[in-house]
């Protein structure tokens, strides 16, 4: 099964490795975790910018990443409060352009992307969220 809203993207990339291994039998519960919109929004930038990279550790090396998409509520990676945590954050990186560049055409075309209300700023990955906002268009937060 495809993800519906971000077909360019396997599950494996977007959940950790133990959740994976926990749910994998049933992979619709694994898709539900995530907010539509970020799915929607990640897909959005893969057709910006190529090839997106969010988790690796599907690809069997040792420090292979597990928590730049959903995070479990008691994840000790990042933020408390992370909206990782309810599936509406992601962290990427893409190929062809740094993160910078990301962020820099994101907020000159917000149109494009309509859901993402915030990012991160001068990190060396893309973070964009989608949580519920009482501002209008995209906030960057500087860590
Ligand atoms: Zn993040």
């Amino acid at each position: 099964m495809n993800l519906k809203l971000a077909p360019n993207f396997h599950i494996k990339e977007l959940v950790p490795e133990s959740i994976f291994d926990q749910f994998s039998a049933n992979e619709p519960f694994l898709v539900a975790l995530f907010d539509d919109k970020a799915l929607i929004t990640l897909q959005a930038l893969r057709e910006q910018f190529g090839s997106t990279y969010v988790n690796t550790w599907h690809l069997g090396n040792d420090i292979g990443m597990h928590f730049r998409g959903y995070r479990p509520l008691h994840c000790n990676v990042g933020a408390r409060c992370s909206y990782h945590k309810l599936g509406m954050a992601f962290d990427c990186n893409f190929t062809k352009v740094s993160a910078e560049e990301a962020r820099q055409y994101i907020l000159k075309n917000p149109q494009q992307f309509p859901h993402i209300t915030a990012m991160e700023g001068q990190v060396s990955w893309l973070h964009f969220d989608v949580r519920p906002a009482d501002w209008d268009g995209i906030r960057v937060f500087n860590p």
